[in-house]
């Protein structure tokens, strides 16, 4: 099967019909129709085979996850997922495996109501490319610039299930039976917070999604904002499944430091923070205040309690 089969058997019908799409796969490129009165968010994930995921995994989850990843750095900033591109390299076309990754493409773009419309195909070592579009009304879009001294600090869902599941299937650690398949669903099928993202628009003053942990994501709005901050480690939401997997302390170094959650981190102001609750009961996603921004500009300090607590964050970084 040549490339043109491949894109037109495969990625041509990859989630929802969008009528603002007027031209999508298929020509050189695409046309896109722009609401008045919005502005256009962009944000590209690439995954390499060996870097971001093992050759061997399961092409559905793989596909799943692409889109997942792109929309929760669309969910971050507060845009509406619309429209999505794929560039990606093969070394071969097993049409089992693109038929599966195609489907997990598919059901998720479906879900976020986004549209694939366009991409790049190429031959050699495993990796993809995905880039997102989203909307958001003109001005509105969440930066990681806008968090204040006194600002309350927030996360969404529980930290460190993502890292939990990575290290489990690694072989690193035992999970019991009743809580394998809610760590494997959190590594594999991540689940970005799209709808809650867009409701925080007029009420957050910085958001970011947590990809590389807690301690290594928050310092990037720290650094944008010009401000500190201190969190209470033993506010960190943890699922039961971590605190049943792993000692304590292992469970606080996969909350700090654990990647792949797609979790929302956001800033809210002091007189915002009551509408919180009423604002977000909807979405069915919980989320806890884990401490304040500071005038310590660059710093963040962890606390348990009133200690301090000592943590030495060990993300992932390329080409250290
Ligand atoms: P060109 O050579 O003009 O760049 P291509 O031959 O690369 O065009 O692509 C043909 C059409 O198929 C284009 O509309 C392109 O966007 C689309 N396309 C190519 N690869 C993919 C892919 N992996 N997923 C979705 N669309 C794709
Ligand atoms: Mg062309």
């Amino acid at each position: 099967m040549g490339e043109f089969d491949l894109i037109a058997r495969y990625f041509s019908n990859i989630g929802v019909k969008r009528t603002d799409v007027s031209i999508g796969v298929g020509d050189d490129g695409a046309v896109l129709q722009v609401r008045d009165g919005y502005d256009i968010v962009v944000t590209t994930d690439t995954m390499v085979a060996g870097t971001h995921f093992f050759p061997d995994v399961d092409p559905r989850a793989l596909g799943h996850k692409l889109v997942a990843v792109n929309v929760s750095d669309l969910a971050a900033m507060g845009a509406e997922p619309t429209w999505l591109s794929l560039a990606m390299t093969l070394p071969s076309a097993d049409e089992s495996w693109l038929a599966q990754f195609a489907a997990g493409l598919h059901e998720t773009a479906e879900y976020y109501n986004c549209q694939l419309i366009g991409g790049d195909t190429t031959r050699g070592p495993l990796s993809f490319s995905m880039m997102a579009k989203g909307q958001v009304p003109r001005g509105k879009a969440i930066t990681r610039a806008g968090a204040k001294v006194g600002d309350y600090i927030y996360v969404t869902g529980t930290l460190g299930d993502a890292a939990l599941g990575l290290k489990w299937v690694q072989g690193q650690c035992e999970i019991s039976k009743k809580h394998q398949g809610h760590v494997l669903q959190r590594f594999h099928y991540p689940s970005p917070r799209v709808a809650l993202g867009q409701a925080l628009r007029n009420t957050a003053s910085s958001a970011m999604d947590i990809s590389d942990g807690l301690a290594g994501d928050l310092p990037h709005i720290l650094r944008r904002s010009g401000v500190g901050a201190y969190v209470d480690i033993q506010r960190l939401p943890m699922s039961q499944a971590l605190k049943d997997s792993c000692t304590a302390e292992e469970a606080m170094h996969l909350a700090l430091s654990g990647g792949e959650d797609y979790e929302l981190l956001f800033t809210v102001p002091e007189n915002r923070r009551g509408s919180l609750d009423v604002l977000l009961s909807p979405y069915g996603v919980p989320i806890t205040c884990i401490g304040r921004i500071t005038g310590a500009v660059g710093k963040l300090e962890l606390k348990t309690g009133e200690q301090p607590y000592a943590y030495q964050h060990q993300g992932f970084q390329h080409f250290l």
